[in-house]
Formats: C-alpha cells, sequence, structure tokens
C-alpha cells in the first residue's frame, strides 16, 4: 500500500538531506533549549528556529518546492512533527524555567528552618474540670459518682424531696413541665432518692449532672445548670460530720487558707438546713466588690437528710441518719477562675475555652 515513506525512500535522488536536516535541527533545538538561562534566551532560540523569516525550520521547508510532488506530502507531515517537537522543547524549558522561579520564590518567602505552629488542641471544659476534681476529692473518701435522668417525674423531683403540692418551693423552682407528670429536673436532688431506694444503708454518693429551671439568661442566670450533691447515710452520722465534709470540700476546691462558715437556711428536704460560706479570696475578708462587701462568698447549701425523705427511701430514721450537701457547678467554676459571666460557659468561645487548657 501506498504510504509516501517508502517512495521517499526510494526516490533517493532529489534527496538533499532534509530528513536529516529536520532531525539535526530538534536534537539541536533541545540541546539549547535544555541549556536556555533564561526566558529571553528562549524568546530568542524560538525566533531561530521557528521565525517565519529566515527561521531555521523555514530554510528547511524552503527545500519542499524542489522535491517532487509524492513527497511533498510525507515531507510536510515530518515538518510540522518537527516543528512540534521543537515548541515541545521550548515550551517544557519556559516551564521549567517558571518552576525554578517559583521555587527560588518560595524559598525567600518561608524559612523551612523554624519550628513549626503547633497544632491547635482540645481541653477539658472549666465546668468538666471543676466537677472531676470535686469528684476526685469525694472518690479518694469512698464515696461513688452517680448519674439519674435528666426527665424526671414530678414525684421524684417534688414529692420524694418532701416538697408536697401547693408547697411554695415548688414555685420558687421555675420548672420546665413535659407531658402531664413529667418535668427536666430543676435540681439533681432526684438521683439521690433514686439511689436510696436502690441500695440498701450506709450509702455514700455524689451526683453530678444538669438541671434546668425557667430563668431568662443573663450573665448570672441561665436555664440549664450544672450542679453536684453529696449524701451520706450511715448509723451516727450527725451534722459535726457534714461540717468536716463541707469545709475541707471548700479547702480543697478554693484553697487550703480559706476560712468556711454555717448560716442557718431553709430546705424542705433537710433538717436542721444551713448555707456554707467561704472566705473571700479576693479581700481575705475584708469586703470587697466580688463578696458585695461581705467577705463572704456563698458555695452552696447543706442539711441532715429529712426523715421524711429517709422514710420515702425505706431506711428507718431512728436507725440511720445522714447529711446531704449540693452547690451549683458554674457558681464553683466562675469563683475559682475570676468569670463574671455565667453566659460564657456556654457560647464555646475558643479564645475563652483555650484558658483552660
Ligand atoms: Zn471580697
Amino acid at each position: 500500500m501506498y504510504d509516501g515513506r517508502s517512495d521517499a525512500a526510494i526516490f533517493t535522488f532529489w534527496d538533499d538531506g532534509v530528513d536529516e536536516k529536520l532531525t539535526a535541527l530538534v536534537a539541536d533545538a533541545r540541546v539549547r533549549a535544555a541549556a536556555a538561562a533564561d526566558a529571553t534566551a528562549l524568546e530568542t532560540l524560538r525566533t531561530e528556529f521557528l521565525g517565519r523569516k529566515g527561521g531555521k525550520l523555514s530554510a528547511v521547508m524552503a527545500g519542499l518546492a524542489r522535491m517532487p510532488a509524492a513527497d511533498r506530502a510525507q515531507f510536510g507531515k515530518d515538518a510540522n512533527e518537527a516543528k512540534a517537537a521543537i515548541e515541545e522543547a521550548l515550551d517544557g524549558a519556559s516551564a521549567r524555567l517558571d518552576n525554578a522561579a517559583l521555587a527560588g520564590t518560595l524559598e525567600r518567602r518561608y524559612d523551612v528552618t523554624l519550628s513549626a505552629i503547633p497544632p491547635r488542641t482540645g481541653s477539658l471544659h472549666p465546668l468538666r474540670r471543676t466537677l472531676e476534681d470535686i469528684a476526685a476529692f469525694f472518690r479518694m473518701r469512698g464515696f461513688a459518682v452517680i448519674m439519674g435522668p435528666e426527665v424526671e417525674t414530678e414525684f421524684y423531683a417534688f414529692e420524694a424531696m418532701n416538697i408536697p403540692k401547693d408547697h411554695p418551693a415548688r414555685e420558687g423552682m421555675d420548672t420546665f413541665y413535659l407531658p402531664p407528670g413529667t418535668l427536666l429536673r430543676p435540681h439533681t436532688s432526684p438521683v439521690q432518692m433514686r439511689a436510696m431506694q436502690t441500695y440498701p444503708p450506709p450509702l455514700a454518693v455524689i451526683v453530678p449532672g444538669k438541671a434546668y429551671r425557667r430563668d431568662a439568661l443573663d450573665a448570672s442566670h441561665s436555664f440549664m445548670f450544672h450542679q453536684v450533691e453529696g449524701l451520706h447515710v450511715d448509723r451516727g452520722v450527725t451534722f459535726a460530720h457534714l461540717k468536716g465534709f463541707a469545709a475541707d470540700l471548700c479547702r480543697h476546691l478554693m484553697g487550703q487558707d480559706r476560712s468556711t462558715r454555717f448560716r442557718p437556711s431553709y430546705f424542705p428536704f433537710t433538717e436542721p438546713s444551713a448555707e456554707i460560706d467561704i472566705s473571700c479570696g479576693v479581700c481575705n475578708g475584708v469586703g470587697c466588690r466580688v463578696c458585695k462587701g461581705s467577705g463572704w462568698l456563698e458555695m452552696g447549701g447543706c442539711g441532715m437528710v429529712h426523715p421524711n425523705v429517709l422514710r420515702l427511701a425505706g431506711y428507718d430514721p431512728e436507725e440511720y441518719t445522714g447529711w446531704a450537701w449540693g452547690l451549683g457547678i458554674e457558681r464553683i467554676a466562675m469563683l475559682r477562675h475570676g468569670i463574671d459571666d455565667i453566659r460564657l460557659f456556654i457560647e464555646n468561645d475558643p479564645a475563652f475555652l483555650e484558658q483552660f487548657a
């Protein structure tokens, strides 16, 4: 079959070496393109080899006119291939120069010997840290840490805590009510009753968790907050044990040099009841803005478990006594870290949270 090239090999009489010239031209272009030092040198090469007037390829192409007509098509094809090969060599060299220029720029911009920027790492939330600190204190003293449901029955939230229907304490809680008979627990106390009904005395537990109240969100109130409660029931447990534990815990959380005091108070589920205060760490009891001039900061409420509550749990109040104690984790974390706005705990601002890493 006729393919042009075999004919060209046969009709050698016209051949003035154009094939060899094309091959040599391509080889020369490749070597010189590879050696080109910059874009200007490449442009000069492009003109030298591919220029329409005076270009080396054009000069070879001039031989086309003297060729037998049958060979012209093949030669045209070969010349086009040579042209493409030269362009490829020039373009390749151009890309090489561009890359080298870019590498030079990068080298100037980045000092690879500098130490790397450390990745941002997460950290425990300040509420979690405070809670873990409290849990550690009680675990060392043999207490179990237990959790209970956040959706509670009205019975466990109120009746079990000695707060009967129509009791004013129910109003004060501003509870979120759910379908009849259930609610979002306004305190973690229900879990104390669940624990007592589940385990016979002696019982020593702490109960951390979320509590909910219909409070508008401001610097010191939130619709959701965290509490932790402690409960110890056994034969012969007295208010003196409560004072010892509470004072120890306050100093564990706030500093060993702080003083504590107990003020008489009222809670439906304890009798007698007290509020625990700790001396203000800012003014050392003299009085300042943080303690509102009193020299003391409230740490939480406590008392001896009410006999009605023990009875409901199935414990004999003639044989067993116990203390209960509770505090707000947000309040403790705010006092420990000097945080003045409870909203910061739920805004998840990394700039705030990173301070506790
Ligand atoms: Zn103060």
